[in-house]
Order: C-alpha cells, then structure tokens, then sequence
C-alpha cells in the first residue's frame, strides 16, 4: 500500500470524478472512500478514465454502518465493487466498530470470506480502540492489515499506534492535517515550514511519514493536491519532529467511536 493516498470524503460525486483524475495526474496511486461518502461511482470512473494499469492502483473503500452484520456485508460489498466498476478492491474497511450494536466480529467474518475469494485484496477497520482489535484477533483469524483512525499532531494517538505495532497493524491517518484548520496556522509547524522553504501541510504530512503513519489526505484544489504529494524531497530533523510532537493535545476533531453509533 502507497504510504502517501488521496481521500475523497465530502467531495460530491460528480466533483470526486474531477478530483480524483486531478489525483492521479499528479502520481498518486492510492485512493481512500467509502460507501457513505456516495462517491464511489465518480472515483471509479476516474480509475477507469485515467488508463492505469490496475495493478498500479490501491483502492480502499469502507462497509457503512447500517451494513454491519455478515449478510448485509456480503450484499454492500457487491454494491460498492459494481459502483465502483471493478473485480476487486486493494482494501476494505469496517468504516466505525459501533461497540453497543456487537456486530463487528460477523461483519470481520463476511470479510474474511470476501478475503478468501480474492475480492478483496486486504481487510482492516477504522476507528477501532484498542479494545475493539483485541476482541477482533481473538475472535477471527485474519489480523487487520490496517486501522485507519483520526490521527494529526493535536491527536497523536500513541497508545493506539503503540497496540498497533505490536499486533502487526499499519496505522493510518485520517484528517492528516486535522481538516487543515488552526493546524496549519500553528507557529511551531509555520517556523519549520519556513526552515525547510514548504509549506505547512507538506510539514504535517512529512512528520506523519517519518512516523510511519500512512496518509490520505484531502484536496480538490489541483495547486494543493500537488503539494500534498510532494513531499519525498526533504527530511525533518529531529528538533523538528520533536518540536510537532509537543503540540499533542489529544484533542479528536470526529466522534469517539466508543459512543459514536450513527447510521
Ligand atoms: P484532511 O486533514 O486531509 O484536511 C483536508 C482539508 O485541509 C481540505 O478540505 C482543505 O481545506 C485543507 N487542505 C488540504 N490540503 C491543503 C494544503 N496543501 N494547504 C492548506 N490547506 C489544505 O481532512 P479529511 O478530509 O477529513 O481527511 C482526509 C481523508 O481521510 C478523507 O478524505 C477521508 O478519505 C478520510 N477520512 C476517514 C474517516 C473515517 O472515519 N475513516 C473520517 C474522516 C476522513
């Protein structure tokens, strides 16, 4: 999976098409939505559109809340892969765990099933404590490849990252760049952009790669969607990645998936 990817939440349909072509001119190769973002049919015209070879592409998209549950899986799968116009995605995801509904582990099983025949090239959540994984592993047999959580340097997220490591699972971060508010107008990331002649976000994204963390950030802005990706020319030394990692405040921007339970 290409550690750096393209999100599409909140871009309309018809805009995503746009967006994603934009994307995948600039060299990205790794595209993150999901059912509930009602984009899937504009990303996969753009995939089709844009003569990559399949192969070359990384799709993820994510099952819906109100699809948990291992039919209901097995029948959103098929809606998403159709809309999306492909054989197969690289990744699926169970979009939020919704604790008090306990479906999680049967929806994982109808993955696993989706994994064993090749329809999905790698399985994984999003927005799993790490309570959530440790009953997920000792209930099933397929570890998540991927946990795909809110992470930015406001929310660094570190005994999650910490579990992850050790169970073998690639944290990846949403709103990367904390959906581009106050964070890129922090001084400390302003003075290190400065230093390094980039800009704030490319900052954000280079510490979340030199971290390890995998990255999908958004832009529909062709100049930002540029930016974003050009990245793998500079390294942040480590008084800078000291530096972003002392504006830790724990603070989410999204629900707590212990209690968030929509859809
Ligand atoms: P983000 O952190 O990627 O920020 C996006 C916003 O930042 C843009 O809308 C724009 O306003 C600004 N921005 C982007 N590039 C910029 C630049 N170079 N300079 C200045 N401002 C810039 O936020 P996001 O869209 O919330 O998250 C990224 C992706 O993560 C989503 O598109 C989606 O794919 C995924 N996501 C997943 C979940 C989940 O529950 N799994 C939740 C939210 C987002």
């Amino acid at each position: 999976m290409p550690q750096l990817g393209f999100g599409v939440w909140q871009v309309p349909d018809d805009e995503a098409e746009t967006a994603v072509a934009t994307a995948l001119e600039a060299g990205y190769r790794s595209i993150d939505t999901a059912a509930i973002y009602g984009n899937e049919e504009g990303t996969g015209k753009a995939l089709a559109a844009s003569g990559i070879p399949r192969a070359d592409l990384f799709v993820t998209t994510k099952l819906w809340n109100s699809d948990q549950g291992y039919d209901a899986t097995l029948r959103a799968f098929d809606t998403s892969l159709a809309k999306l116009g492909l054989e197969y995605v690289d990744l699926y995801l169970i979009h939020w765990p919704l604790p008090s509904r306990g479906r999680y582990v049967d929806t994982y099983k109808a993955f696993e099933k989706l994994h064993a025949e090749g329809r999905v090239r790698a399985i994984g959540v999003s927005n799993f404590l790490p309570e959530h994984l440790e009953r997920l592993i000792g209930e099933t047999s397929v570890v998540p490849a991927v946990n795909q959580i809110e992470l930015h340097p406001h929310l660094q997220q570190h005994a999650a990252r910490e579990y992850h490591a050790q169970q073998g699972i690639a944290t990846e971060a949403w709103s990367p760049l904390g959906q581009g508010k106050g964070l890129l107008e922090v001084p400390a990331i302003v003075a290190i952009a400065q230093k390094h002649g980039r800009t704030p976000a490319q900052v954000v994204l280079r510490w979340h790669l030199q971290l390890g963390n995998i990255v999908i950030p958004k832009s529909v802005t062709p100049s930002r969607i540029a930016e974003n990706i050009d990245v793998f020319g500079f390294t942040l030394d480590t008084e800078d990645l000291a530096a972003i990692s002392a504006l830790n405040e724990d603070r989410r921007l999204g629900p707590d998936p212990a209690t968030f339970d929509m859809g």
